[in-house]
């Protein structure tokens, strides 16, 4: 099995969730799965190494790119930075409100975690509309950071996400209409 098979087999579709005509992928079987979680990694590590090969920090969004973003910055021997929901961060914060694929939000980063110039790569788990990422690109604009691209385990094509977040990139793993 490849491991984009395996990363596959552990994607769930759940309907109406968390609201009525939404089908959420939920992404809690790789975490229980090593071998998933394993391929994963090895497979953002590939794709940062071949396309990115000077890269500072890698930045998690919230919640869930917070699973992923510190094992692979671990691969590659970089630090990890948090883009959190407001309010919880202490310090000088910068922030930046967007809309969701269903509510509106605000992402924050604390001032000091990206320097200007800093080459970064933003992770979460899924793309939908791309209002979150681009959220966490604005924030990175506010910090005078460079984005190399974009990374997620999922994206859903039919919401035009990576539309939104030209001329960033993004490398999903696995596509959904
Ligand atoms: P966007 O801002 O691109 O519309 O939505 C993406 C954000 O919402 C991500 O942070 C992601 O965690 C969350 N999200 C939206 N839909 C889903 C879904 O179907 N599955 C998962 N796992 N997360 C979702």
């Amino acid at each position: 099995e490849s491991k984009l098979d395996l990363i596959s087999r552990c994607i769930r579709p759940f309907p109406d969730f968390p609201s009525e005509g939404i089908l959420f992928r939920d992404i809690c079987p790789i975490m229980k799965s090593p071998a998933a979680l394993t391929a994963v990694i090895d497979l953002f590590e590939q794709h940062v190494l071949e396309c990115h090969p000077v890269v500072d920090l890698i930045v998690g969004i919230d919640a869930r790119g917070f699973l992923f973003g510190p094992l692979l910055a671990q691969r590659l021997g970089v630090g990890f930075v948090m883009v959190r929901k407001k309010g919880k961060l202490p310090g000088p914060t910068v922030s930046v409100a967007y809309t969701l694929e269903y509510g509106t939000a605000e992402a924050e980063v604390q001032e000091d975690s990206v320097s200007p110039g800093q080459k970064v790569i933003l992770i979460d788990d899924l793309l939908a509309t791309g209002g979150t990422l681009f959220a966490a690109c604005e924030l990175m604009k506010k910090l005078r950071a460079e984005v190399l691209g974009c990374l997620v385990v999922v994206s859903l094509k039919d919401l035009s996400g990576a539309d939104k977040l030209k001329p960033h990139t993004v490398f999903p793993l696995i596509q959904f209409c």
